[in-house]
């Protein structure tokens, strides 16, 4: 009997608990005072017969022990609550807690940095539709009737509607612009275009270009250099050198595709180059004048120029990327090195 009711005291002591003044005197009462279940204990030891007093008062001892010991422990987590509690003021000087930041797109970032570039000198923004009609993506862009880009391997068409495509190039938004606005035009058109094309390191079915248009009187090839001269310098550093190479569009008369200067090997040649020294970045050219009487501007009185470029190709030369697919594949250990530094 005695044994179970000391088994019982132990375990009430050991989950004892005090969560104010009033529980730990109460606790003081129960298991330490002279009245407490300890006491008792002490108690009904005087009439144990003498053969058992000793071993019965080394349990009791180690009771009394065990509840003294505790009571030590309550008042100090006691005394601890209470000195927390006063802390609760918050320390200013403590480092703030780190808000997880979000990276801007590496394909984002460009295409601002290339509207910063061209706004500072005088370019304005404008958007169309991704869907086209084959007025605005070809036609009036001066593509003949038979040409491969109207063909179905290289252009997704919307079914039973050869009329209707997803365009091709932002060069459909600088022919809405033309239709709706007076020259002087400076505008620059960013967005995204649709090729039938295989997904590979160097190409993608969805990509973006940037688009230039600048149409005024006397506006001359040597006004689209200087553009892009700037431009180029602004984008990749002030030692790039910028080079013109005669080429062929339909919208474009004279023609001519842009090279920088190679960002790796600074012009001595290398494997990004193909050991050339330069990199093309994009098109370029004097506005076709059928392309301005197609969107009713009088092409004696006016002249102009327009340039694109691929936003992917531009990333891909400043950062050092190889393959196009990241940028769309959205693995975060590559947009991660994008992230700004805090
Ligand atoms: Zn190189």
């Amino acid at each position: 009997m005695q044994i179970d009711k000391v088994a019982e005291i132990k375990s009430a002591i050991a989950t004892a608990e005090a969560r104010n003044q009033q529980e730990l005197e109460e606790y003081r009462l129960k298991f330490i005072s002279k009245k407490s279940v300890v006491g008792e204990l002490f108690a009904e030891m005087r009439h144990l017969p003498a053969e058992e007093k000793k071993g019965f008062g080394q349990v009791i001892n180690e009771v009394k022990q065990l509840a003294e010991q505790k009571f030590q422990e309550l008042i100090e987590q006691l005394n601890n609550g209470l000195s927390n509690t006063k802390k609760e003021t918050p320390d200013l000087t403590l480092p703030p807690t780190q808000i997880p930041v979000g990276g801007i797109h590496p394909l984002t970032a460009t295409r601002q940095r290339i509207i910063e570039i061209f706004e500072r000198i005088g370019f304005n923004l404008s958007e169309g539709p991704e869907i086209e009609d084959d007025w605005h993506n070809f036609t009036a862009l001066n593509f003949p009737e038979n040409h491969p880009a109207r063909e179905m391997q290289d252009t997704f068409f919307i079914e039973k509607n050869p009329d209707i495509a997803l365009r091709t190039h932002t060069s459909s938004v600088q022919v809405r612009v033309m239709e709706n606005q007076k020259p002087p035009i400076r505008t620059l058109s960013p967005g995204r275009v649709f090729r039938n094309e295989a997904i590979s390191a160097r190409a993608h079915c969805i990509f973006h270009q940037v688009e230039g248009l600048y149409v005024d009187e006397a506006v001359s090839f040597a006004d689209l250099k200087q553009t892009l001269f700037h431009f180029a310098k602004e984008m990749f550093g002030k030692t790039t050198k910028v080079r013109f190479r005669p080429s062929f569009f339909p919208f474009t008369e004279p023609s001519a595709e842009i090279d920088i200067s190679c960002l790796l090997c600074g012009g001595t040649g290398c494997n990004v180059c193909k050991g050339t020294g330069w990199v093309e970045i994009g098109g370029s050219g004097m506005v076709d004048p059928n392309v301005l009487e197609n969107c009713g501007i009088d092409s004696i009185k006016y002249t102009g120029f327009a340039f694109g470029m691929g936003i992917e190709r531009i990333a891909m030369l400043k950062y050092q990327i190889k393959d196009l697919r990241l940028f769309t594949e959205n693995d975060v250990r590559f947009l991660r090195q994008f992230r700004p530094m805090l």
